[in-house]
């Protein structure tokens, strides 16, 4: 279907942060399967992982039990606030167990009349219907029917009107982002995820994270409200758990789970030995206190030199945020005009974003040498972009 929107690249090979063309061109990618090649192209590790696994065992579904499954679950609430895993093959389908499971909450504890669920503009939850739902961007919303009962979107940082969502006795949750991704790298302040908090506990509100993208260190600690000090009742994560093999999940503590009972909910590929093995190897890679550390050192210079870039280019560059190596750049000229300069001029692939940004999402192992290369690149891209710029005035 025509569904995408395609660069006319032909992707061929990758390694680490290089990414090769059929006809041979070599990329630096900034963009690693929109944050998802965590640990870089082809990762020795995890070829290693998939090929062992795959001589072994690819699929039983959940009829019977799987060790790797159950191992990942435990590694998962060893390093999070769950106690509760779900595994599922993607995003959006981590983030509808998340919905479905916060709904189910308060229907199995005796309030099932909290049901409303509040989203967030700018915020991306993937593209199922709870999801496209929960996020209300017009765009992914718009001719796929009616709109369903119980979701409502709230203003990023209208804090009365999430006051009044948070109040209400008929709402279930709040969901969102801690550092949104493809609605352009928007942060939510540390001192808001803790009021958030706050007042979700004193009124029996369920809180949501989809840390789909920003999960996973790619903000510089393991998860991205660990930065807040607060946890949410509910995470879904994915796009990085399996460095590049589609896995997905919703953790959640033992209480907002509790719903959460032996045939509401379900996956066939879900959980499967051959995803889990990657999982396994990823994950054992992603929480090494090494790569949280390089996410941090390489974020400080991307941030400073960024920094430098936008006060040389003020006409190209409006504004530079985000967290970690979940980098948006705001820009004057179109961003996928931007995008496809650098990718032809500059042999640099960046990633798009929401209010024109463009977003840089290196994988996390990503070196200095790379970086700064990364950076060389970008500039030139905003030099060229200045020159059109003067061509057309
Ligand atoms: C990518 C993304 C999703 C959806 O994930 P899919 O695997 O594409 O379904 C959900 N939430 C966030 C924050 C994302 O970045």
């Amino acid at each position: 279907m025509g569904v995408y929107n395609r660069a006319p690249l032909e992707v061929d090979r990758g390694r680490g942060a290089r990414l090769w063309s059929t006809d041979g061109t070599e990329y630096l990618d900034m963009v690693s399967g929109i944050s998802t090649n965590a640990l870089g192209h082809a990762n020795p590790v995890l070829v290693q992982a998939i090929k062992d696994q795959a001589e072994k065992l690819w699929h039983v579904s959940n009829i019977y039990r799987i060790p790797g499954q159950e191992q990942l679950a435990d590694m998962l609430c060893e390093h999070s606030f769950a106690d509760r895993v779900f595994f599922a093959n993607s995003g959006t389908e981590a983030v509808e167990c998340a919905l479905k499971t916060a709904r189910r909450y308060h229907w199995a504890n005796g309030a099932p009349e909290r049901i409303d669920i509040y989203g967030f503009d700018g915020s991306f939850h993937g593209r199922t219907y709870g999801a496209i739902n929960a996020a209300a961007n017009p765009a992914y919303v718009e001719g796929f029917g009616p709109k369903m009962e119980g979701f409502h979107q709230l203003l990023w940082g209208d804090r009365e009107a999430l006051e009044a969502a948070l109040t209400n006795p008929t709402t279930c949750a709040i969901v969102l982002e801690p550092v949104q991704g493809e609605g352009g790298c928007r942060v939510t302040s540390d001192e808001d995820l803790r009021w958030m908090r706050q007042m979700a506990d004193e009124n029996g509100v369920l809180i949501i994270f989809d840390e789909v993208q920003c999960g996973m260190g790619r903000t510089g600690k393991l998860w991205a409200h660990e930065w807040a000090g607060v946890s949410p009742d509910i995470m879904a994560i994915a796009k990085a758990l399996g460095g590049g093999f589609p896995i997905g999940a919703c953790l959640a503590t033992e209480k907002a789970a509790s719903g959460m009972v032996a045939g509401v909910h379900g996956t066939t590929f879900g959980g499967n030995p051959l995803a889990m093995a990657v999982g396994l190897a990823a994950f054992g890679e992603l929480v090494k206190p090494e790569l949280i550390q390089n996410v941090n050192e390489i974020a400080a210079y991307l941030k400073q030199q960024l920094a430098g870039l936008q006060d040389r280019f003020p006409d190209v560059i409006v504004d530079v945020r985000g967290k970690g190596l979940l980098i948006g750049v705001k820009l004057v000229p179109n961003n996928r005009d931007f995008m496809a300069l650098a990718r032809d001029d500059q042999q640099l692939l960046v990633a798009g974003g929401g209010d024109n940004c463009c977003r840089i999402l290196p994988p996390l192992n990503l070196t200095l040498d790379e970086a700064r290369e990364a950076i060389r690149r970008f500039e030139g891209a905003c030099e060229t972009a200045r020159e059109q710029m003067k061509a057309v005035a």
